[in-house]
């Protein structure tokens, strides 16, 4: 094939990112399978990022992350640098067939911003954004400019000018799913695993109450605001408390935490994580947001990890109530599914990751929607 996507990755971590990095993770797991297909792939980035790609375009040497703490205007003025660059870039050149962009509201709005000569644009909305109909004004930009969804409910729930311009959604996908239904099976715990941000939006609150109420164990895997370890977050001291996320642990979830039944470990990583997720009896998605994508949920399904969830968000279109996990709008409910997860098949959740969320499928996916963003753009 021969088709060459300039894919922005944005300013803020390298690619594939040190740490935590969903974005940049996204980016890390679809350019080897686009290259595998054919594809050219121009990588905006920062000067750090090791992903093999054809060519890199960079304007800061390291990840900018840090600088998201600064005042507004600031982090605007750094999304904007890499933007410039990217921008200069495509006006020097006339080989970029489309850009693939990952880069919310600002980066959209640049490349509408250039015109009819900009080459078609595919945006990738990560976000929920129901709360942030403003966020994107106002898109021009034309038929030029494209935007999908990681789930057909996020892209539901999308301002009206964003549901205007979609294509459609593509599910995220994992590396855990290639060969899935392969792999060794773990010995299961009796555990159960909440995996992602402590944020109320997760919901560890509610997990940790309700597991405590039906006598389970349950491991809180995932940072607290900046902090990742415990120790750190001890050490922080009082100060740390200005960040939303850490009111929220030490008010709601921190008076469950007794460190026996509940426990939370901190950021797990690699093949800790991946171990921790492997042996639980079920994955925990106590939510009380409309989760976008929900990589989490397809990494439990590829390690063979039922998911026990609050129906909202992405969750119906990724789990199969009754199969692959156990769904429930009601959060009583929820308690009794806690302890009927352990009659789930694991193979069942492997071989549906297997199927359906392999980078490869994501990859095959996108390239449909850059055939059809490519010929639905007007050029002049
Ligand atoms: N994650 C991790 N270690 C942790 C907590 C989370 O590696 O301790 C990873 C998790 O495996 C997933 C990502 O962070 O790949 C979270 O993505 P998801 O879409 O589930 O949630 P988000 O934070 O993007 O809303």
């Amino acid at each position: 094939m021969s088709l060459t996507v300039l894919m922005n990755a944005g300013p803020w971590l390298s690619v594939p990112p040190p740490g935590y990095g969903g974005i940049e993770n996204v980016v890390a797991t679809l350019v080897p399978e686009l290259r595998r297909l054919g594809v050219r792939v121009v990588l905006a980035s920062v000067e750090s990022s090791t992903l093999p790609v054809d060519e890199k375009i960079a304007v800061f040497g390291d990840g900018q992350f840090p600088a998201l703490q600064r005042p507004y205007n600031q982090v605007c003025g750094i999304a904007q640098a890499h933007l410039g660059g990217v921008v200069r870039a495509l006006h020097a050149r006339d080989d970029i067939d489309l850009v693939h962009d990952h880069v919310e509201a600002v980066g959209l709005a640049t490349l509408a911003a250039m015109g009819p000569q900009g080459p078609p644009v595919l945006h990738t909305l990560h976000w929920d954004l129901a709360k942030h109909p403003d966020l994107y004004g106002n898109l021009d930009g034309g038929d030029r400019v494209r935007v999908n969804g990681v789930s057909a409910a996020q892209l539901a729930r999308a301002p009206r000018a964003l549901r205007e311009h979609s294509v459609g959604h593509v599910h995220l996908s994992t590396p855990l799913a290639v060969d899935a239904d392969r792999r060794p099976r773990p010995d299961k715990g009796d555990h159960l695993v909440i995996l992602g941000r402590i944020n109320p939006g997760k919901g560890q609150d509610v997990g940790a109450r309700l597991a405590r109420r039906v006598g389970v164990p349950l491991v809180l895997a995932g940072p607290v605001g900046p902090y990742h370890r415990p120790q750190d977050l001890a050490a922080a001291g009082d100060e740390a408390r200005q960040n939303p996320d850490v009111r929220f642990f030490y008010d709601e979830v921190a008076p469950h935490v007794d460190g026996d039944l509940v426990r939370w470990v901190g950021t797990v990583a690699g093949r800790d994580r991946d171990d921790l997720l492997a042996g639980a009896r079920a994955a925990l998605f106590p939510l009380r947001w409309e989760e976008p994508g929900g990589t989490a949920v397809v990494e439990s399904l590829a390690l063979g990890t039922p998911v026990v969830a609050t129906a909202r968000g992405c969750l119906p279109e990724l789990i199969e109530h009754g199969r692959t996990g156990l769904l429930t709008a009601d959060e009583d409910e929820l308690a009794d599914l806690l302890l009927a997860a352990s009659v789930l098949d694991g193979d069942e959740c492997r071989r549906e990751a297997a199927t359906r969320f392999t980078p490869a499928v994501m990859a095959r996916a996108y390239v449909g929607l850059y055939e059809r963003v490519r010929q639905t753009a007007t050029r002049p």
